[in-house]
């Protein structure tokens, strides 16, 4: 079955991945190359079906990964499973509800905010204020990832000062995991640590792909000082 009409562009995503491995590692000592093989093998196990590896021996691990680059939504959910499988071994948490608690993919979000705002969403950064940031410019980087329509539904609201929620309408996306969540969580984090933000806390206690929550709208509560 064809999965073009999943297809995003999520080029920079991946190879903010692979960077986030590199500084990982150097961060803590590991050998770079063992766990990049480690993550490869592991993607591959998790990729589930022949055709499936077979895109990420072609299109992901054959090569130098554009930023431009379109792929399926699945690939970045086998990414962020193998790195995590490498990085942490097997059965290390694949996700979590609060900045409090980061976990790889958490880390991997937060890790991409820092350096998309230092390159291909600079202008999205520039200049801007937290509260400005995540009422008005939020929503185009979205936009520029998930396309129009995801961009529809997809809402931000001020409680107060230093508090918003934001909901995300993941139903039907590919993309939909507990482990997009939680880059989700890191993702925004680090968007207003990079802003100037204190005191950052990101939870994400209902979620769409969540049991408890099936079929309801993800919900990230936001606060900082
Ligand atoms: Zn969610």
């Amino acid at each position: 079955m064809s999965e073009a009409g999943n297809d995003r562009q999520l080029g920079d995503f991946i190879k903010g991945r692979l960077l986030f491995i590199e500084a990982y590692c150097q961060e803590q000592g590991l050998d770079k190359e063992k766990v990049l093989a480690a993550a490869q093998d592991a993607a591959l196990r998790l990729a589930g079906t022949p055709e499936r590896e077979q895109f990420l021996k072609d299109k992901v691990f054959s090569g130098v990964v554009l930023a431009s680059a379109y792929f399926p939504e699945w690939v970045d959910g086998v990414f962020l499973e193998a790195m995590t499988v490498a990085l942490k071994g097997p059965g290390a948490p694949l996700y979590t509800t609060s900045s409090r608690r980061p976990c790889i993919t958490s880390e991997a979000g937060r890790f991409n905010a820092h350096r998309q705002a230092e390159t291909v969403f600079k202008a999205f950064f520039q200049g801007k204020k937290p509260q400005d940031w995540l009422k008005y410019t939020f929503l185009s980087i979205y936009r520029q990832c998930y396309g129009v329509e995801a961009a529809s539904k997809f809402s931000v609201e001020e409680v107060g000062p230093g508090h918003f929620k934001v909901t995300v309408d993941n139903r039907g996306l590919g993309k939909a995991s507990r482990m997009d969540c939680s880059t989700g969580v890191g993702y925004l984090y680090g968007a207003l640590e990079q802003l100037g933000a204190l005191n950052i806390v990101v939870t994400h206690d209902q979620c769409g792909a969540d049991a408890a929550f099936a079929g309801k709208l993800c919900v990230f509560d936001v606060t900082w000082t």
